[in-house]
């Protein structure tokens, strides 16, 4: 028998017959790969190179087995989610799986996040989105995969937790659960050889072990994707727009009842009624932000999306999906938050009405700042 290859990136066993399964590598790619001894499968090829989300099927049935396994074993289970998109980050019924489990909160990315944010509201404010889904996590860990010193008070916090065993790490695709894991192994381990794999029993999804002083691991599990993503409406080009990669600047407009501010074509807020004020975005530095008449605003969106309400760009148009609207009386200073793109702050009392692609969540939460 052929010893398997693995992905470098994800653990995957390399194959080169079906495009759409875990592990796909072109046969060209997978011999140019044997050559520089740097073999990854064709979506972390993309992932690296082009910052490209590239869908892998994973049948739900694998993916339940997966949850069992974890949910088998005692173990810590760290949850990795996107604090810019809590609602694109969740696992649904993870609560049942992890049954006994302890599960340790990790809000990722929290370098976007402006100064004036107090982190304090932030972890809070995950910890009752983590309620309403039934998780109760034994604590809530801000970090960033980009900052070396983040990385390591993780690894401080999840030793301080697990007590002796082994650590499940779990997250949908895009929260940034490899880069994380990556910085983990690079910062906390100095090796960079350390990665095992193995199979989880009667899936074809591979786990990927990092093996820890005492004997235990910390075992990274396949993201699965979630379909209900901003990611997946826009192209890959537009992608930085929905993940920043620099702290964000908000931006205040003064706007009157009847006015309307567009998020590119990704997003709309209509001030329907209340006082003059200030309404502050945060968004993408580079995310463009037109303001307009209420009343005319249909007709601007239908005349502009594609062009000058970009992203979804004129390709994205065909799968984009349509707007929907919600309404929302606001009586304290509250955040309006469009899942995986950025929030508005609304200081003084209002009624706004709040518009998303059909699928994605739109939620008010009292203002983190
Ligand atoms: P995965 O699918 O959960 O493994 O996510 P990836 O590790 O591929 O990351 C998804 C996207 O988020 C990539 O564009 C990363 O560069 C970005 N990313 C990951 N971690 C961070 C972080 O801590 N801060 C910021 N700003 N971006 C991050």
């Amino acid at each position: 028998e052929v010893e398997a290859l693995h992905c470098i990136g994800c653990g995957a066993v390399i194959q080169t017959t079906d495009k759409a399964g875990i592990g796909y590598t072109p046969q060209s790619a997978l011999e140019k790969g044997l050559e520089t001894g740097e073999l990854y499968c064709q979506r972390c090829f993309r992932l690296r190179h082009y910052n490209e989300i590239a869908a892998v099927n994973i049948s739900d049935d694998e993916f339940l087995r997966l949850l069992t396994e974890v949910g088998n074993t005692n173990a810590l289970v760290v949850n990795v989610v996107d604090i810019f998109d809590f609602n694109g980050s969740v696992i649904p019924g993870l609560h049942r799986f992890v049954a006994g489990n302890d599960v340790l909160l990790v809000g990722n990315k929290r370098d976007i996040l402006p100064k004036s944010v107090k982190e304090s509201k932030v972890r809070n404010w995950l910890r009752e989105r983590a309620h309403e889904e039934g998780l109760r996590p034994v604590d809530v860990v801000l970090t960033s995969a980009y900052n070396r010193d983040d990385t390591l008070d993780l690894v401080d916090e999840i030793e301080n937790y697990r007590e002796g065993r082994d650590v499940y790490v779990v997250g949908v695709t895009n929260v940034g659960k490899s880069t994380l894991i990556n910085a983990i192994i690079k910062n906390a381990t100095g090796d960079s050889d350390v990665i095992t794999t193995s199979r989880f029993p009667g899936t074809t999804l591979d786990k990927i072990e990092i093996p820890l002083d005492d004997g235990s691991f910390i075992i990274d599990t396949p993201g699965i994707i979630h379909r209900h993503q901003m990611a997946h409406f826009i192209g890959p080009e537009d992608l930085k727009l929905v993940s920043p990669k620099k702290e964000i600047k908000p931006k205040t407009y003064q706007l009157n009842e009847g006015q309307t501010l567009f998020m590119g074509g990704l997003a709309r807020f209509d001030y329907l009624k209340g006082d003059k004020q200030g309404f502050t975005g945060f968004f993408d530095n580079h995310l463009m932000i037109h303001r307009t008449k209420l009343e005319k605003a249909d007709e601007f969106y239908v005349k502009h999306k594609g062009s000058l309400l970009a992203p979804p760009r004129e390709d994205d148009m065909d799968t984009f999906p349509k707007l929907v609207r919600k309404e929302f009386a606001l009586k304290e200073k509250s955040d309006i938050v469009f899942s995986g793109l950025g929030w508005i702050r609304v200081a003084k009392p209002a009624i706004i009405a709040a518009w998303v692609p059909e699928g994605v969540d739109v939620v008010v939460r009292k203002s983190l700042i």
